[in-house]
């Protein structure tokens, strides 16, 4: 069963990521502007909290295999002063893929345009971005994939007309 908190995440942020698909290698450096750690709501799966204490004390289940990380005045509990993640090398993986999603049903990838570091620093790699995707949908359930789906490709399952 879908949890009513879900419910209200996926009717508060669907179409909040603009994305755009990526047809060359794009570059990316993180400008520690903060946005993608204000903006959106994060989630963990429960086998990566499992293994993290910090994740499991500052984050709650929302739905079976997922947990929702906490947030304070609006913005994620992990976020420090100056803008950088205090978990970092343990970060959810879909703060380790951010600005970036592959879509493995269509296999296409995008970004998010919101995001100012895009354009700069190195070329990203692709297939880090597809493995790590990867890697978070072997961890949840079809149904919660599905619901990752809706949240993230709503305007693109829309317009393509990508079956769930
Ligand atoms: S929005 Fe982009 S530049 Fe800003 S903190 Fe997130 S990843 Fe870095
Ligand atoms: S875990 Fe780190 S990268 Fe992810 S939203 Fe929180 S502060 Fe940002």
């Amino acid at each position: 069963m879908i949890n009513r908190n879900f419910r209200k995440i996926i009717n508060r942020f669907s179409g909040l990521h603009k994305l755009k698909e990526m047809k060359d290698n794009v570059r990316f450096k993180c400008q520690k502007c903060g946005f993608c750690c204000r903006a959106f709501p994060v989630v963990a799966t429960k086998k990566e909290a499992k293994h993290n204490k910090l994740l499991i004390e500052n984050s709650k289940p929302i739905i079976k295999n997922l947990r929702l990380l906490s947030k304070k005045k609006n913005e994620c509990v992990f976020l420090n002063e100056k803008n950088e993640c205090d978990i970092n090398n343990s970060k959810p993986i879909l703060c380790q893929t951010y600005p970036f999603y592959y879509n493995s049903k269509n296999k296409k990838f995008y970004y998010d345009i919101n995001c100012p570091g895009i354009g700069k620093g190195r070329k990203i790699n692709l297939e880090k971005i597809k493995n790590l995707t990867l890697k978070f949908e072997n961890q949840i359930s079809k149904k919660e994939l599905e619901l990752r789906y809706l949240l993230i490709f709503e305007e693109k399952i829309k317009k393509e007309k990508i079956k769930l």
